[in-house]
This record gives C-alpha cells, structure tokens and sequence, in this order.
C-alpha cells in the first residue's frame, strides 16, 4: 500500500514540476533570475533519484524502534529554493530531539513537513511505521507550541487552554480535567482566570505550551518557543520544559538557533546548516567529536580556537611563527588514513558521476537521435567540482606538508610555565570563577578559559599551551574532522 502511494506520489510530484517549472521559467525570464536553468535541473534531477531510490529499495521498512522516521525528505520551494536536502532521522518514542543550527538553515521547514503544514517535495515521512507524506495534519496526533504564541486576548488562560478541546466536543468534565493538569504541570493554577495582558511573558508562554498539553498529543513540536523572552526568563523556561518532557514523555522536537537551548534540553540534537544535517548525536557526542569545523564553532562557549596550520609529515604540527607541536604515531596514521580515503573516495565519485552521464545522455538519444554527438563530452557542474577538489587534494598528498585547521577548545588552552607560546592579554573577561582570555597568535585572535584565583590584568605576557590530547584536527577542503 504505502509503495503504491509512494509512487503514485512520484508521479504527482512529476507532473506538477514539469506544470511548475512551465511557469517558473516565464516567471524567472520577467524577474531576470540567474541561474534559474541550473536549479530546474537539480530538481528535475532529484525526482529522478527518489524515483530511482523508490525503484531500488523495493518496499522500504522504517525502523520498527522508531516512532517518526524522515527519509530522504528534501524540500524545494517554488520549484527552485532547496531549503532542506536528504533529511534523513529516526526519532524514537519518548526523545526529545533538538534542531540546532543558524537562522534559514531549514529547521522549521522540516518541523512544519512533520506537522504536516508543508508538503514534502520528495522522500518519505513515517509515523508510527506507516507511510504518512499524505496525512491530515489533524490525524498525526501532534501538538505545535510557536514562537508568537497568539493568545487570544479576550478569553482568560483557562478558555485559551480549553479552546481546542471545545471546538473538538470534548465533555466538559474531560476539559476540565485536563486544564487542570496542565495548570499543575506548568504552575498556573493561580493565574486561570486572568487575561493574557495581565500575564509576564513566560506565563504566557506557559500557556501556550499549555495549550499544547491539554491535547494530550503524542508528538509536540516547539518551534523557538522561547525567542521572544528575555535571557532570564528563557533559563527559567527552559528548566519547565525539560520538566514538562519528564513528566508527560512525550516525543518532543523542538527547534532553536541558540545552541545553549540544544546542549541543555536535548537527548540528541540534528546540527543543520543550509538545509543539509550536519551532525546527528548526544549533546557530548556533539561537544567532544564535531563532524566538522561548522559543528565545532558552533556548538560550545565561547566558541572553539579554529587555527590554520601545517600537518608535516616528519610527525609534527606547525603553527604560523614557527611553533609546533609533535604528534603521535597514531594521530599521524590519523590524519594519512583520511587523506588516503578522501582521494579515493573522490575518484569513485567521479566514476559514478562519469557513468550517470554517460547514461543520461543515451536516454536522451533514444528520445532523439538526432541529438547524436560525434565524440560527445560529457560534464556537469558537480563532475567539475568533484575533479576541482581531487585536483587539491592530490597536489596536498604531493607535498612534505599538509594544512589542516587545528581546534582546540578555549577549556583546553592552558597557562603554562613551560610554555607553546607567549602573548600579550588584550581582553580579560572575568566570568566567575574563570577569566575569558583574548588574545592573539599567528595573526589570529584566541580566546583562553583561565582560573582566575590569580588576577590577570590587561597587557599581562602570559605563557600558553595546548592540551594536545583534546585537540581536534580539521580537513580545510571538507571542513571534516580528520580526529
Ligand atoms: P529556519 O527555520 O532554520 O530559520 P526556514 O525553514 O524557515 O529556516 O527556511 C529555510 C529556507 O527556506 C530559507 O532560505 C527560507 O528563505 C526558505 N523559505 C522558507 N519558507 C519559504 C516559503 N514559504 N517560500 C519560499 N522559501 C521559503
Ligand atoms: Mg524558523
């Protein structure tokens, strides 16, 4: 059944590209848009690969553990704006998942693809193990908390709470019920027969969330319910919501910018940046092993030391001005292996890109002969690309040093008698117990996270090192980490 609707689907979506990009191309040719032929034919091509996917997987069977399965989901907008690119998450029941990642990277889209308030452009969405790219936002069981939380201004927080079970015929009694609890859960109890206008702005966020709660809903998606409040109150909110979530177990995902919120509230968090997920794991998987220097930076702070330097292959690393640092063999095995993988990696993807040319480009003759070539070249943006970065990486393999961007955490720079470097203290934050310490090396500004029992004044030359075993070494053509 659900195959059947998939590629019934499919060819929906077909026809509806090909009605689209009829009328985006006129549209594209009046507003004089760049670029237009090359992002039709990246959807085009993506509907070719779900039907090609489809085909291949035969009947796909979502994880039986999970309760929410996206897979392969992208969605493009107006036939060109790809705002989130093969999705793919298992959610189990109970988790409260966390998307993180800068403003316009997707993360509402993929929430409101969930909600079922956005069509999914191609891959498939599963609840509860059926196939539900076609379900009524009403049937998925699912309560969303926004981030203008619109309340209606002249019930009191009592009829704001009951509202959506009133227009559901809900008994009274039931009603009743149910705002209670809520009321409890969230400490409003008191506060049931006020308006919105005579309550702060975390009751009244409270009470939007407790609009969700009173539905008694499986799944509830919060979309940066606390951006609208100020620092404080978003730490007091935050603590309610974690608690909200032991208490009732619901299966919770929630979306924020702010990776604070992400490493205190999650169980795991989905890094995502331009539509695309970065990173999926525990907030220490996260913290301690970053996919990549994106991750790196922006989880944790202050943010990670990110610093251009040169893997020699003598088994060192060295930091512009001439510092540097030995490695062991392992770390060296490390960084070999990766470089080693990546250059292969590389040279299969060509193959494979090769080969689908070739392909497209006799299906095409089949549909026209005429289109036959002499000796026909064949290329693509992305073949370009992927022979640009193999190029790079060969010519780096080629040479006695590698650069590479070496991270370490503001935690893991340490004052030392014995020491990396010395520099000179332009900025020192007291923060506590600890000073943030600013200053620079090779020509970049670092930040050092010191105990402050001794005071530390501006100007004072300090000695720093490394705490090389918590370091993190980047690829700079992937941004990968190598380790
Ligand atoms: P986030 O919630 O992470 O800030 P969004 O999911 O809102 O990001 O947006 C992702 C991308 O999709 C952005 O580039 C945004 O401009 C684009 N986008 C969002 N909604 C629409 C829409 N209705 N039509 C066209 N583009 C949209
Ligand atoms: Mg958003």
């Amino acid at each position: 059944m659900a195959e059947e609707e998939k590629k019934e689907n499919w060819c929906l979506r077909q026809w509806k590209a090909l009605k689209d990009s009829l009328h985006n191309n006129r549209l594209a040719k009046k507003q004089g848009k760049e670029n237009f032929k090359e992002r039709e034919r990246a959807y085009k091509r993506l509907l070719k690969e779900e039907k090609e996917r489809i085909e291949k997987e035969g009947e796909y069977h979502p994880d039986p553990d999970s309760y929410l399965e996206l897979h392969h989901v992208n969605k493009v907008y107006d036939g060109y704006v790809q705002a989130v690119s093969d999705f793919s998450l298992k959610i189990k029941e109970h988790e409260f998942i966390v998307f993180v990642g800068p403003s316009g990277c997707g993360k509402s889209t993929t929430l409101r693809m969930i909600a079922g308030l956005e069509d999914i452009t191609t891959g498939e969405l599963y609840i509860g193990g059926e196939y539900a790219n076609n379900r009524a936002p009403k049937d998925r069981d699912m309560a969303m908390v926004f981030q203008s939380y619109a309340l209606y201004p002249h019930l009191n927080v009592y009829e704001n709470m009951a509202f959506s079970l009133k227009i559901r015929h809900e008994k009274k009694e039931e009603i009743y019920r149910r705002v209670k609890i809520a009321a409890k859960i969230l400490e409003l109890g008191d506060y049931l027969d006020r308006k919105p206008k005579e309550l702060s702005g975390g009751q009244r966020q409270r009470v939007a969330l407790g609009r969700a709660i009173v539905r008694n809903a499986k799944v509830f998606l919060m979309d940066e319910p606390l951006s609208n409040l100020d620092a404080k109150l978003r730490v007091q909110m935050r603590s309610s919501i974690v608690r909200l979530h032991n208490e009732l177990q619901a299966t919770t995902i929630y979306v924020t910018h702010d990776q604070t919120e992400a490493m205190t509230m999650a169980t795991r968090i989905v890094v995502m940046k331009d539509g695309e997920i970065q990173q999926i794991g525990t907030p220490q998987e996260i913290f301690d092993h970053p996919a990549n220097s994106f991750v790196a930076t922006f989880i944790g702070a202050p943010a990670m030391n990110l610093l251009e330097a040169e893997y020699r292959k003598v088994g060192s690393i060295h930091f512009p001005g001439g510092a540097s640092i030995p490695l062991t063999k392992g770390e060296q095995n490390q960084i070999e292996a990766f470089y080693e993988n990546y250059e292969n990696n590389l040279k299969c993807q060509i193959e494979e890109e090769l080969f689908a040319l070739k392909q497209e480009y006799e299906e095409e003759i089949v549909k026209h002969p005429k289109k036959k070539q002499e000796n026909p070249v064949f290329t693509s943006e992305r073949l370009e690309k992927l022979q640009f970065t193999l190029k790079r990486v060969q010519s780096e393999r080629s040479k006695d040093a590698i650069k590479i961007i070496y991270g370490i955490r503001p935690e893991d720079v340490r004052r030392s008698t014995s020491p990396l470097f010395t520099a000179k203290v332009d900025v020192a934050e007291l923060m506590g117990r600890e000073y943030d310490l600013h200053f620079v090396f090779g020509e970049k500004e670092l930040i050092a996270k010191t105990d402050a029992r001794e005071v530390i004044l501006v100007g004072d030359e300090i000695g720093f090192s490394f705490d090389n075993e918590k370091a993190h070494i980047f690829d700079p053509i992937s941004t990968k980490a190598i380790y």
